[in-house]
């Protein structure tokens, strides 16, 4: 846990990201000329802080815009509006969201992105060398030998044999395949990682190697890490913060002890209530809090607040207004009307960060 301590001290400092009322809404066609008739708002006016150096998680089920926002901030789409003040290695802030295509080839080298499913993010067809190395190449930062030694050196970093470098990815297990994703991802040295379901696909003893690979490839490259998942065993892991989602927004914002031993928003106690546990009379002390209903239709706009229609303890000001994301203790916010009021269950310390995480140890 030395590199979480780490970027715990770093994360006090320096944003490296400020999102500001970041939306990410797709039209819906069906109107005459194609026309729009409405919009999925998968991402509703965010507002959020990435401090350098820290792992920040970002939860919530799927459907909620995580990975929509994951994919704004390493600009494979376009958001529609709002801001992503980034913070270059060279200290310029620039507003990510509007870079046009030049500028944002050197983002792009220092934000980088690691996929969900290791089989499907690899073309079969390249070798390591060429996997690896393809970022290096299109920076024009090396080719030949030295791209060949470069790769190596990668490869070693991530504990694959160099000896591989020819190989195609069919040769490589889910675990190397998300090692081969992560140097590829580190090829060009970069500042701020999104991981998207990075270690989703990936069986429970496989995981934990490749989580302990994240921390130490954080506490030796001074990395940032965003970490997109549904699964919170994965965020206690690795990280220092966790933001929840819902709808398209950030209804809790916490360090991650805080949010998962004293939770202050419903959605977020629902969340922790749903973390398998493996000793069963822990498990039958804990009751599971359900929260009523599926995610409702994000294309309709929900009036008050957006998890009124599924929340346990809404009431009628619930309906008609919407709660502000907003500090309700020493670092963490919440959206939620009742947050004082309420006395929500968390989860207790049983081992790890928080002492959530049964799936992964
Ligand atoms: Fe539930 Fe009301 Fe709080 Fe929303 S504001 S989470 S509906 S109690």
């Amino acid at each position: 846990m030395e590199a979480l301590s780490r970027a715990r001290e770093h994360s006090a400092e320096s944003p490296i990201l400020e999102l500001r009322g970041l939306t990410m809404h797709f039209p819906i066609g069906g109107g005459f000329f194609g026309r729009a008739t409405g919009a999925v708002r998968a991402v509703d006016g965010v507002d959020l802080t990435v401090q350098d150096g820290e792992a920040l998680g970002i939860v919530g089920e799927t459907g909620c815009g995580k990975t929509t926002l994951g994919r704004c901030i390493v600009r494979a789409y376009d958001p529609t509006g709002g801001q992503m003040l980034y913070r270059q290695h060279g200290g310029a802030v620039v507003d990510a969201a509007t870079l046009g295509k030049n500028e944002l080839k050197s983002y792009r080298r220092e934000v980088r992105v690691i996929f969900q499913d290791p089989y499907a993010s690899l073309n079969p067809r390249m070798t390591l060398l060429q996997i690896v190395g393809e970022p290096l190449k299109v920076h024009g930062i090396a080719t030949g030998k030295e791209l060949e030694e470069r790769v190596a050196e990668l490869l070693r970093k991530v504990g694959l044999r160099p000896e591989y470098i020819r190989r195609y990815p069919h040769a490589f297990s889910g675990g190397e395949r998300q090692r081969i994703s992560i140097a590829r991802a580190l090829s060009l040295g970069p500042r701020l990682v999104v991981a998207d379901e990075a270690v989703s696909a990936l069986d429970v003893s496989v995981r934990a190697q490749i989580l302990n690979l994240l921390e130490d490839l954080q506490a030796e490259g001074a990395l940032t890490y965003l970490l997109i998942t549904h699964d919170l065993s994965v965020v206690d892991y690795l990280c220092n913060r966790v933001a929840v989602m819902y709808l398209g927004r950030i209804v809790e914002l916490a360090p991650t002890q805080s949010a998962y031993e004293d939770p202050q928003h419903p959605y977020t106690e629902a969340l922790l209530s749903a973390i398998p546990i493996p000793d069963p009379r822990e498990r039958n002390r804990r009751q599971r809090i359900k929260s009523s209903g599926e995610l409702p239709d994000p294309s309709k706009q929900i009036a008050g607040c957006p998890f009124h229609t599924r929340c346990a303890y809404a009431r009628d000001v619930c309906a008609t207004e919407t709660p502000l994301l907003r500090p309700v203790k020493s670092g963490h916010w919440a959206a939620c009307h009742f947050s004082e009021e309420l006395s929500l269950e968390g989860v207790g310390a049983t081992g790890g960060t928080t002492g959530a995480v049964p799936a992964i140890r």
